[in-house]
């Protein structure tokens, strides 16, 4: 048998972890997806159904240039809307397409018990050793717990950065060094490192900085190719940007409970995906007067479409404004920078008539 060689869909940095699970816990080599361009998003658009939704397409593009990389191994996680349906649809559209890879469709093994999702990781690679893979996982979640954690200090600090450019750089140094990680103590020297650096960049912010919250769809928020590096142009407007939506606090701890009981004036039924979370959050911003909320989803998302109603009874009553992205492969760029900016202007007006 061919050298197993695997890879899935891209999603903000979390290839990083990713890399650090298959190749240290499946022990396969693991084909890190080429950054999302716009190739990705014509390849993936081209074979796929008009009507998916834009992470369908992202997936499939992230799917062939892997592929063309070298991939012979291909996963497809399962999830809590539609997504659950996509990884037997994307198998289909590849091998159509003529590609002989394995497929590895996770939706299939998704059950309570871990033995059955152990079953589909055997299907990565049968040889596995489940020491390794034991030793591993627990590396991996923290990891992706300080990524997030070092992101979301990022996007509050950067749009005050002194010198441009300094925060990317040692991100980029952050994540590079994290991949030959292995054990926990490394992990949390390196993110103690990082994190002391990151406090360290020379930033110039005022008192009351422009604060807005970014709420949404989950791959529409972290991916930023697919959300035209939305957080990106906000720092640079010099806004602090904060968003709680990210692996660790939707995969590893979700506050179920919590968010229902928060929300419950607002929505009372579970609508699926990150609906909750994002009326969640948006009240979350509201309630601490935050200037202004972004609302990022894919085109035909329908939990983000059903969240929109109460997005709106909140903005009515906690006067907050809320700017609503709907992405897909169409969308002009020029229409979305023109609305970003007049946003910009109003929820800078509002602050000066309130001083
Ligand atoms: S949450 Fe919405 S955009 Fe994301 S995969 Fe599900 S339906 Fe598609």
């Amino acid at each position: 048998m061919d050298k197993i060689k695997a890879s899935m869909p891209q999603l903000g940095n979390y290839s990083t972890p990713m890399e650090v699970l298959f190749t240290a816990g499946f022990g396969v080599e693991y084909i890190v997806p080429p950054p999302i361009t716009k190739k990705t998003l014509a390849l993936g658009s081209r074979y796929s159904p008009d009507y998916v939704c834009a992470p369908f397409k992202y997936n499939l593009g992230n799917y062939i240039e892997t592929i063309e990389a070298g991939a012979n191994t291909l996963v497809q996680t399962d999830g809590v809307c539609r997504l659950g349906y996509y990884g037997e649809l994307h198998e289909q559209i590849l091998r159509d397409l003529g590609y002989k890879v394995q497929f590895v469709n996770m939706a299939k093994f998704q059950d309570p018990k871990p033995i059955k999702f152990y079953k589909g990781f055997k299907e990565i690679n049968p040889d596995l050793s489940l020491k390794k893979l034991a030793k591993i996982i627990p590396v991996v979640l923290k990891m992706i717990e300080y990524i997030d954690e070092a992101e979301d200090f990022i996007r509050k600090n950067i749009g005050f950065e002194r010198e441009i450019g300094t925060f990317d750089k040692v991100h980029a140094d952050f994540l590079n060094d994290l991949r030959p990680v292995r054990d926990q103590k490394e992990l949390k020297n390196t993110y103690r490192n990082y994190m002391k650096t990151f406090q360290e960049i020379e930033i110039k912010k005022p008192r009351h900085p422009l604060k807005v919250g970014i709420i949404g769809e989950f791959y529409t928020i972290m991916e930023p190719f697919s959300n035209y590096y939305i957080e990106k142009e906000l720092a640079q407007m010099g806004i602090v940007v904060d968003r709680w939506l990210n692996v660790s606090n939707t995969l590893l701890h979700y506050p179920k409970k919590q968010i229902e009981v928060h929300i419950e004036d607002y929505a009372k039924y579970q609508m699926g995906a990150t609906s909750m979370a994002t009326i969640d959050r948006a009240l979350d911003f509201a309630k601490k007067g935050y200037d202004g909320i972004i609302h990022v989803k894919s085109f035909g998302c329908t939990p983000e479409i059903d969240a929109i109603p109460a997005l709106q009874n909140i903005s009515n009553d906690y006067k907050i404004p809320i700017l609503y992205f709907s992405f897909d492969t169409q969308t002009s760029e020029t229409g979305f920078n023109t609305r970003l900016e007049a946003f910009y202007d109003m929820i800078i007006m509002r602050k000066e008539t309130k001083k």
